[in-house]
Order: C-alpha cells, then structure tokens, then sequence
C-alpha cells in the first residue's frame, strides 16, 4: 500500500500518486503555484526511470531522434484542463514515454 503524506489515505497503487507521497487528490486541491514546484519534483522523480521501454514487446525508439531511453509518465485525461480538442474524456488515462534526450512524448492510450 502507498500512503499519501497529506491526507493519510492509502492506495493499492502508484497511480493514484502525483509525487511519491502525494495523491491526486490533494494534489487537485493546491493552489497553482504549488502544483509547479510540484510538478517539476514528479518529472524528476520520473526522469530517474529513463530506461529502455517496450510496448507488446517492441522496444520504443524516438522517431526524431532515435534514442531507445525514456521515462514514463500516466496523464489521467479527465483531469481540470486536460480535455483534449473538445473531447470529453471519461476516465481515460495515457502513458506517456518521454525521450530521455529530445523531450519527444509518445502517447499510448488505455482504456
Ligand atoms: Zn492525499
Ligand atoms: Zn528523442
């Protein structure tokens, strides 16, 4: 089980977790310059992962800059100011795998 520092509740996974110890939901109540420095503290929590990634068994690659090292991040596509070209996205969540060298994001959607 993962603790959130804030709130003291506890969840089964990583995903519910902006930070390492810091859930979604107390991250959506800060203000929005607390969620910066917040932010940058998730990415390079992220950052430390860059790794080689596979998806169904085929290695990513960046297609601008050919890297094969990438650091991962989910993006819950319900979350305020993420609705997408004006779709509504009930509940969908995304992985997105960084280039660890360009910074080029490749989007797997899941359902
Ligand atoms: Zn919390
Ligand atoms: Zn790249």
């Amino acid at each position: 089980m993962h603790r959130c520092s804030t709130c003291g509740n506890e969840y089964p996974s990583r995903y519910h977790f902006v930070t390492d110890s810091l859930c979604n939901q107390c991250f959506e109540k800060v203000g929005e310059e607390e969620k910066k420095p917040i932010l940058e503290r998730a990415e390079s929590l992220s950052k430390e992962g860059a790794s080689e990634r596979f998806i169904n068994a085929h290695k990513l690659v960046c297609p601008i800059c050919g890297h094969d090292q990438f650091w991962k991040r989910q993006t819950l596509l319900n979350t305020p100011g993420m609705t997408f070209f004006g779709i509504e996205w009930a509940n969908k969540q995304a992985d997105n795998y960084v280039c660890n060298s360009c910074g080029h994001i490749l989007w797997f959607m899941k359902d």
